[in-house]
C-alpha cells in the first residue's frame, strides 16, 4: 500500500489521517451481473487525511492503479423527477446568469450526457461532452451535441467553448491539483470563459456524520474553503460559491485570471475551523454506527422486512459498515439499468419499485432524504405504506 504523503491539492507534505473505514469495496458503481462477481470486487481500506496547509481531505492510501471508469459504470440519476427538477433548475440559472444562449459549452465527465444535453436544449447551445465512460444512446439525439469518450486533457482546449462545466467528477480524481492545472492551461490566455463545478460537500458529511457518503471511489473531498483554495492556487477567480440539495452539493463558479486571486467567498471556512470538525469524527461516527446496529438488530429480531431505497454509492457506503448485520433484504433503485444487477462488494440484487409489491417491506431506509416525498408517492401508488426512515 502506497501512502500519498503529498497533498494532491496543494502538493505540500503535511497530512495527518483522521478517519478509517476498513475493507470497503473499491468500486460501487460497477455493472455486476452475479452475486459471486459482486462479492469478488476488490476491497481496500479508506484512510481520510487532512492537509494542514490547505485543509484538503483525501484518501491517503487510494489505489490509483484500478480502472474505475471503463468497466461499466452506472450512475445515471435522471430517472427521478426530483433530480430532473433539480438539474433543470441549475441549467436555467446558469443560462440566465452567464447568458448561455447559442454558445459553445463543454462538460468534463459528462457521464451519460444528461446535463450537457439539457444545457444545449434549454439554451440552444452547442455542446461537447467528454467522458471515458460515456455510453451512447441514453439522451435524446441532438445535432448540436457530440461526445468524446476520453479523459480531459490539454488538447481539448482547442475545442470551441464559452463555458466549461464539471459535475460530480472532481471527487473521483486523485490528482486534483494537476487536473485543475490542466484545465487552466487548456484555457490559456482567454479570460471570458466561465468554469462551473459541482462536488459533494465534506462539511456536511463531517457535521452530520454521514458515513454512507464516504466510499472508495470518492478519493477527494471538498469543503468551501479547500475548494476555494484549490481554484485560487490554479489561477481562477471565484465568482460565486453556494450549497444546494439539502447542503449536500457544493457549487463553484470561477473565471481564469493571470495571478493567484485574493477574493474569498463568504461561504469559505478557515483551515482551523475545518480541522475542528475532523477531530471527533471517528468517535461520533462510531456512536452513530452503534445506534444503527442496535436499530437494525431490533428490526431483524422483530421479523420486520427492511429494504434500502437508493442504489449506487450511498447504499454501498452504508452497507460497507452495516452489512454484517444481514438485516437488509433488498436495495431498490428506479434506474432501470441497475435493476437486476448486483451491488458491488455486497452481493445483494437491485430491485425495481414494482418488485416491492411482492416483497411488501415493513421499513424502507431512504439513502437520500431529498427523495422522501417522491419515494412515498411511488410506494403509496403501489398500495404500500411502510415506515420510512430517511438518512
Ligand atoms: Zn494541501
Amino acid at each position: 500500500m502506497t501512502r500519498h504523503d503529498f497533498c494532491p491539492s496543494c502538493h505540500e507534505n503535511d497530512t495527518e489521517d483522521f478517519f478509517k473505514i476498513r475493507n470497503a469495496p473499491t468500486q460501487s458503481l460497477l455493472t455486476v451481473k452475479s452475486s459471486d462477481e459482486a462479492l469478488a470486487v476488490k476491497r481496500d481500506d479508506i484512510n481520510l487525511g487532512f492537509c494542514s496547509k490547505c485543509g484538503f481531505i483525501y484518501n491517503t492510501t487510494f489505489d490509483t492503479t484500478i480502472d474505475y471508469f471503463t468497466q461499466g459504470y452506472e450512475d445515471q440519476q435522471g430517472f427521478s423527477p426530483t433530480f430532473k427538477k433539480f438539474i433543470t433548475g441549475i441549467c436555467n440559472r446558469i443560462i440566465d446568469k452567464y447568458d448561455l444562449r447559442e454558445k459553445d459549452v463543454i462538460e468534463i465527465g459528462c457521464g451519460k450526457g444528461d446535463f450537457i444535453s439539457l444545457l444545449c436544449e434549454l439554451g440552444n447551445n452547442r455542446g461537447t461532452g467528454i467522458d471515458p465512460a460515456y455510453v451512447p444512446g441514453r439522451v435524446q439525439p441532438n445535432p448540436s451535441l457530440r461526445f468524446i469518450p476520453e479523459f480531459y486533457s490539454q488538447k481539448h482546449g482547442s475545442l470551441p467553448y464559452d463555458f466549461i462545466c464539471c459535475r460530480h467528477t472532481l471527487e473521483h480524481i486523485h490528482e486534483t491539483g494537476n487536473f485543475l492545472e490542466t484545465i487552466r492551461n487548456s484555457i490559456g490566455n482567454r479570460k471570458d470563459v466561465v468554469v462551473f463545478f459541482e462536488v459533494p460537500s465534506i462539511s456536511r458529511i463531517l457535521k452530520k456524520q454521514a458515513f454512507w457518503d464516504i466510499f472508495y471511489e470518492h478519493c477527494t473531498y471538498y469543503s468551501p474553503g479547500s475548494l476555494g483554495r484549490l481554484f485560487r492556487l490554479n489561477r481562477f477567480e471565484i465568482l460565486d460559491m453556494y450549497l444546494e440539495y439539502d447542503d449536500q452539493y457544493l457549487f463553484i463558479e470561477a473565471r481564469p485570471v493571470d495571478d493567484v486571486s485574493d477574493k474569498i467567498q463568504p461561504l469559505e471556512e478557515g483551515i482551523d475551523e475545518l480541522r475542528e470538525l475532523t477531530r471527533n469524527f471517528t468517535v461520533e461516527v462510531n456512536q452513530r454506527l452503534d445506534k444503527w446496529r442496535h436499530d437494525l438488530k431490533s428490526l431483524k429480531d422483530a421479523g420486520r422486512k427492511t429494504v434500502i431505497w437508493g442504489g449506487g454509492s450511498k447504499s454501498v457506503g452504508f452497507l460497507t459498515n452495516l452489512d454484517e448485520m444481514k438485516a437488509i433484504d433488498h436495495v431498490v433503485d428506479i434506474n432501470p439499468h441497475m435493476q437486476g444487477n448486483y451491488i458491488p462488494g455486497i452481493g445483494i440484487r437491485y430491485l425495481g419499485p414494482y418488485d416491492l409489491v411482492k416483497h411488501k417491506p415493513d421499513v424502507v431506509i431512504i439513502m437520500n432524504s431529498v427523495y422522501k416525498d417522491e419515494i412515498n408517492r411511488m410506494l403509496n401508488e403501489r398500495n404500500l405504506y411502510p415506515e420510512l426512515v430517511g438518512l
